[in-house]
């Protein structure tokens, strides 16, 4: 029995009639580890006795007839830049190689109270920069579908430990399509929640006005019952939206009849791969089919979105780093006087993308290009916005590319520019603060073509809705990736 390819619900059904224990699905998810993670490199660090631990808790509570949270006891890891008290958390930078925080994320604190079993913390893009977790301080991952190609990024360990089957579901951030992204490369369902909806204190900040904190998971299922255990408001968080939490298993209906449905002509425009738009108007015609109105709209503002983002990501980036300075915590290297050391703790500790990046900030922010850059970027951000409400006047959904292409070589895009490209039918929803999910529709060339379901503002269960009704309509979520089989 391979556990480790079954879904938290299915692997909860389990451990409630005794027929699994937490602890062999721990020690299963170990196994699997030691015998995938030497071609994928998902984690930076592994915490297999504090798994243990925590599934031996969940083993006591079932001895004792307890009843156990949906997400107890099921595996799940934790993308390296959430903090977690006493365990490393390196954001995949030189200069967090050593930091443990010294609290946990409020969606730790959330997981904890549901009785969660953490194997790790995955590979990312260093300060989640980057589309595929080559920008990595440490090491690049690969993607359990083909071990030449990126996983995506920047969460692109945690989409590969889900799709390699070294965890059950795993959170990652998204700022730009990294949560995304890498769902849609490695094959599985990825989550971004409304800005606000998640808490992101302890989410180690990239650029905060479009942080957000979502889930990996094998289903759609899987899915609402992680947003369910880490939605909500959250005091310590100033930009966390005070408002009530459904249920998300409640939306896991089979029925998009009436639902309205807007196609962004521009998403589907030059650029896109042509195996990739047809998977997504094939997915589409089957959502009509079952009853779904499907009409084109209009986001006539899609193409400023990227330079936009390009600008406020990195002027907030520069802003949030400026704490890397050698003094407070971190790396600290050695110099003649202050001055020396911070160059040299900053030119050792931060690689090539995230220097890059600070520059491109302080640049746009600093006085005489402020209103030409930063403001600017901020006026397109708003028009992002305004499309987005005009079309929702009319349509429940809209659907499109998660991506542009399948997953690409690694090392093949090794130009900032083309990467950045990777973006474009993920951030302009960053932008805007909108939910948007990934879920596998179909396969290309024997890789996943990811769909991308935006939804209105909080409105993750009409996502989530549209995409179980999918899902349940098809098969491909239950294929698994060929890595290590003979
Ligand atoms: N690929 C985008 C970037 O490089 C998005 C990153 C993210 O969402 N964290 O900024």
């Amino acid at each position: 029995m391979d556990l480790f390819k079954y879904t938290a619900h299915a692997l909860h059904d389990m451990l409630v009639k005794k027929e699994i224990s937490a602890v062999e699905l721990a020690k299963t998810a170990f196994a699997r580890t030691d015998a995938v993670e030497p071609k994928i490199h998902s984690y930076i660090t592994e915490t297999r006795e504090q798994a243990l631990n925590q599934a031996a808790a969940v083993d006591a509570k079932l001895t004792k007839g307890e009843t156990i949270a949906p997400l107890a006891g099921i595996p799940g890891a934790l993308k390296d830049n959430i903090c977690t008290k006493g365990i490393k958390t390196t954001c995949a930078s030189k200069i967090l190689a050593n930091f443990v925080p010294p609290y946990d994320a409020t969606v730790v604190e959330k997981l904890a109270a549901n009785d969660f079993v953490l194997v790790g913390k995955t590979n990312c893009d260093e300060f989640a920069m980057g589309g595929s977790t080559e920008n990595s301080g440490f090491f690049a991952t690969r993607n359990p579908w083909d071990t030449d190609r990126v996983p995506g990024g920047s969460s692109g360990g945690s989409a590969s430990a889900v799709s390699a089957g070294q965890a059950i579901w795993a959170l990652g951030s998204d700022t730009g399509g990294s949560i995304r992204q890498p769902a849609a490369y490695c094959g599985n369902v990825g989550l971004k929640p409304t800005y606000g909806r998640v808490s992101r204190y302890g989410l180690v900040a990239y650029a905060s006005s479009l942080d957000q904190i979502g889930p990996f998971t094998r289903d759609v299922t899987d899915c609402a019952l992680v947003l369910n255990a880490i939605a909500g408001h959250d005091a310590k968080d100033s930009t966390s939206i005070n408002a009530q939490v459904p249920d998300y298993t409640k939306a896991l209906v089979k029925d998009v009849k009436g639902l309205k449905i807007g196609l962004p002509q521009e998403y589907f425009a030059a650029g896109i791969q042509p195996e990739v738009a047809e998977a997504i108007q094939k997915a589409v015609a089957q959502l009509k089919a079952m009853g779904a109105e499907v009409k084109e709209v209009s986001l006539p503002h899609t193409q400023y979105a990227l330079p936009a983002y390009y600008l406020i990501a990195p002027a907030e980036a520069s802003s949030n780093l400026g704490r890397y300075d050698g003094v407070g915590f971190g790396h600290r290297a050695p110099g003649n006087d202050i001055i020396d050391m911070y160059k040299k703790t900053r030119s050792e500790g931060f690689g090539d993308e995230v220097k890059r990046r600070i520059m491109l900030g302080t640049y746009a922010l600093s006085s005489g290009y402020y209103d030409a850059y930063y403001l600017k970027a901020l006026q397109v951000r708003t028009l992002v916005k305004q499309d987005f409400d005009n079309v929702f006047q009319d349509v429940d959904v809209l659907i499109a590319p998660t991506a542009p292409t399948t997953a690409f070589k690694i090392g093949e895009l090794s130009d900032p520019l083309a990467m950045y490209l990777q973006d474009v039918c993920t951030i302009p929803l960053n932008l805007a603060g909108l939910p948007g999910i990934s879920i596998p529709c179909g396969f290309a060339q024997g890789l996943p073509v990811g769909m991308q379901i935006i939804g209105k503002p909080l409105a993750e269960a009409t996502i989530i809705q549209t995409a179980y009704a999918f899902e349940q309509a098809n098969d491909y979520h239950t294929r698994f990736a060929p890595v290590g089989e003979v």
